[in-house]
């Protein structure tokens, strides 16, 4: 019975290949942020702008938003996912019965009998007790078991590749702040590059047949308008995913509850964990007005 992720051949090369391929979207992220820093630090600031003043401007701003941006995508990407709590997990003599019963009926009064004493109200939808045979424990409300991660994820949102982990518990806040700051970050260059983005586009097309255009021609214009285009489009991609999980955090529902709502003894509520929309803020931002946009763990 005990399956899963032990009963395969273990490979140490394959194990180290399958953990190496996870890890390409954020080095791909990565990658294009060390770019970005580039673009705009070398090739706008330092080579195009020539006033000192709208330099300086350029640079305090972009670093502050580089840098908390940064914070919360390292605090999304390394925070643990919180895991089921030992409590939940079947006895062994519980497990043998289980595993020796004679129908599901049976195996489903062991796991409901276990159960009476643990704070669950979330059901399945025949109205048993959610319980995951990989991890062998009764589920607590909103966990979910997560096939990359291979463990049971409390309050689990999704698994999610940019940052090679379970949006979930622990590190829900941090997912939703690096939405907010990469979403500011791309703003703020699309708003600072506009006017030299324009510029390029005039002077391309005023010495089109020429080679004229002086410290603005060549791989820095590259630079300069593909940072702006780049920018402008994940600027737009992540404004629509930050505002949706705004819309779910005043709910109180993760990602998985809105698409299946959970199920109660009732049957079926989407607003089943909803306090109130403040109520709802805080379960995620914490009660310390303070740290509510500092990517710090907060209660
Ligand atoms: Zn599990
Ligand atoms: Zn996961």
């Amino acid at each position: 019975m005990a399956s899963g992720s032990d009963s395969r051949p273990n490979n140490g090369v394959c194990v180290f290949c399958v953990h190496s391929v996870k890890w390409i979207p954020v080095l791909f992220l990565v990658c294009m942020i060390i770019w970005s820093y580039y673009a705009y630090v070398i090739q706008l600031c330092a080579l195009t702008v020539l006033s000192y003043t709208e330099k300086g401007f350029y640079l305090v701003g972009y670093h502050i938003l580089f840098a908390i941006f940064l914070w919360s995508y390292w605090q999304t990407i390394f925070t643990p996912i919180a895991t089921v709590p030992k409590k939940f997990m079947l006895p062994s003599e519980e497990l043998e019965k289980m595993l020796n019963a004679s129908s599901e009926h049976t195996q489903r009064m062991i796991v409901e009998n276990f159960a009476q004493s643990l704070p669950i109200t979330n059901r399945t939808i025949i109205g048993a007790v959610r319980y995951c045979d990989k991890c062998q424990h009764v589920k607590p409300d909103r966990a979910h078991h997560c096939s990359v991660c291979r463990v049971c994820v409390l309050k689990m949102d999704h698994h999610c590749p940019w940052v090679n982990n379970c949006v979930s518990f622990t590190n829900y806040k941090f997912f939703i702040l690096f939405l907010g700051y990469a979403f500011l970050y791309c703003i703020f260059i699309v708003a600072t590059s506009l006017p030299y983005f324009i510029e390029f586009w005039k002077v391309s097309i005023l010495f089109k047949y020429k080679r004229l255009m002086g410290n603005i021609e060549g791989s820095g214009k590259f630079h300069i308008l593909f940072l702006f285009f780049v920018a402008a489009m994940f600027a737009t991609s992540l404004i629509s995913l930050f505002s949706y999980h705004c819309y779910l955090v005043l709910h109180n529902r993760t990602t998985l509850e809105a698409f299946r709502a959970p199920i109660f003894q009732l049957g079926p509520d989407k607003n089943g964990f909803s306090l109130g929309k403040y109520n709802n803020f805080q379960e995620v931002f914490g009660d310390r007005k303070a740290l509510w946009f500092i990517p710090v763990f907060t209660r």
